[in-house]
């Protein structure tokens, strides 16, 4: 790695090769926390050997040389020829197009880092399991878009999912190695994001700059507006389904303004485990990273007295339809969550683009959930391609609904 700080100290574990890692998504909110974590890291505990990225070839370059990777991969074939340059005598090799990012994500590596925003990280995720990779996942669109065949790919490879989500994170060090038969109820916090405490009327002309102020966390454009509609939490649900194991009716959402808990599981007989942390994605990264073991990060010591109080209220799906349509779909099972997911991502790049307003994204959601159950396309995708057809499917319809504007009832900006 070319950020040395002479400060850290050497690897408890010096002598033992380091842990190979690939960073897909480096040049985004988590990417750059990954780097973060590893700069503060033990001396010589890590090395990344490929990044990707999506559009930005200087950021991108700039994170290579920063992680000391050999090979960068730009998604975007167009921005082939300003990575190229933005490496030159870097030594480090060049890629664009989507082959080049599942080649980054192929790389020699003993943890591939899956944090690419939305189901554009679906084929590389994959693929670095298919070839039985440790995958830490951030990207939670993988598992809502194709949970069934990337989890039963995993058992096949032997490969092995680290929740990097942090109410995952949370959850999956609270189980402690637990049979999923043992569980109760999974709770999955949320925040409530910045209009837990607004009027459904002003929520209604929410802007996207209201919607990407986010109280707690510091994190990508679609995940906050994810978060604010509390389609995260739903999205959310179906990744912990998939990731334990767990039925839809054990799974449950609660609502936690200060997000100091971050997941809780009641077991059998009672004893409920929860998972606590400042909201700092660095815990959770820090977590994937060195497991079975514990490196050191940056992130603020938790103080309970200092905080007072912890609060909790439940969701309200009234003000948060997408939080309900979201679950429904998870309950619904089949090729629901991924026609939810594919739908979800249109509505949210046209809110932010300005073209319909907030709670419009909740209801294009339903309403082309509705069409594939009418059109009798329910039934759950066998594999990755077939899972990718549903989501492209999905997105015309999403599409097409948005070409239909106004649509009754829908704030137009
Ligand atoms: P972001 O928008 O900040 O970054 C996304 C990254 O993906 C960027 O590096 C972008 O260049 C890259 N990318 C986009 N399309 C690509 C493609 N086709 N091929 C390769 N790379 C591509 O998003 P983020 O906030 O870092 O979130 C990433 C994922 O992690 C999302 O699934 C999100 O839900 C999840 N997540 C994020 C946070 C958080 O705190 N940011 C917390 C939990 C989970
Ligand atoms: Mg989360």
């Amino acid at each position: 790695m070319t950020i040395v700080q002479t400060d850290r100290p050497a690897a408890r574990t010096s002598g033992i090769a380091p842990r190979r890692l690939v960073v897909l998504g480096a040049t985004g909110s988590i990417g750059r926390t990954t780097a973060d974590v590893l700069a503060h890291a033990p001396r010589g505990a890590f090395e990344v050997t490929a990044v990707a990225g999506g559009s930005d070839p200087e950021a991108l370059a700039a994170m290579a040389v920063q992680l000391g990777a050999r090979f960068a991969a730009i998604a975007d074939p167009k921005a082939y020829g300003a990575l190229k340059a933005a490496l030159s005598s870097t030594g480090i090799k060049a890629a664009a197009g989507p082959q080049a990012v599942i080649e980054a994500a192929l790389h020699p590596a003993d943890l591939v880092v899956a944090a690419i925003a939305g189901a554009a990280g679906v084929e590389p995720t994959h693929a670095a399991l298919e070839q039985g990779r440790t995958v830490a996942l951030a990207n939670k669109e993988c598992l809502v878009c194709a949970g069934g065949p990337f989890m039963r790919t995993a058992a096949r490879a032997g490969a092995r999912l680290l929740p990097m989500d942090s109410e995952h994170n949370a959850i999956f060090q609270a189980l402690g190695g637990a049979a999923p038969e043992s569980v109760a109820r999974m709770i999955l916090t949320a925040s409530g994001g910045p209009f837990r405490a607004w009027s459904a009327e002003r929520i209604r002309a929410a802007t996207p700059a209201e919607a990407l102020a986010h109280p707690n966390w510091s994190m990508g454009p679609k995940v906050s507006v994810d978060s604010a509609s509390l389609m995260n939490k739903g999205l959310e649900l179906i990744e912990a389904h998939h990731m334990f194991g767990i039925g839809a009716e054990k799974l449950d959402v609660l609502v936690h303004p200060q997000s100091i808990v971050h997941g809780l599981v009641t077991f059998d007989d009672g004893a409920v485990v929860a998972g606590l942390a400042n909201p700092d994605m660095r815990v959770p990264i820090a977590h994937c990273l060195a497991f079975p073991g514990r490196i050191a990060t940056r992130a603020k010591p938790l103080d309970l007295a200092q905080i007072g109080t912890l609060t909790f209220e439940p969701a309200d799906f009234a003000r948060f339809p997408a939080l309900r349509v979201a679950m429904d779909a998870l309950r619904a099972g089949g090729a629901m969550p991924t026609v939810l997911n594919a739908a979800n991502e249109i509505g949210v790049a046209a809110f932010l683009a300005g073209q319909i307003g907030f709670l419009d994204i909740a209801r294009i959601v339903e309403e082309v959930c509705e069409q594939a159950m009418a059109g009798g396309e329910g039934r759950e995708p066998q594999s990755i391609s077939e899972a990718l057809g549903v989501d492209h499917v999905a997105r015309d319809r999403a599409r097409a609904l948005l070409a239909r504007r106004p649509l009754s009832g829908m704030v137009t900006k």
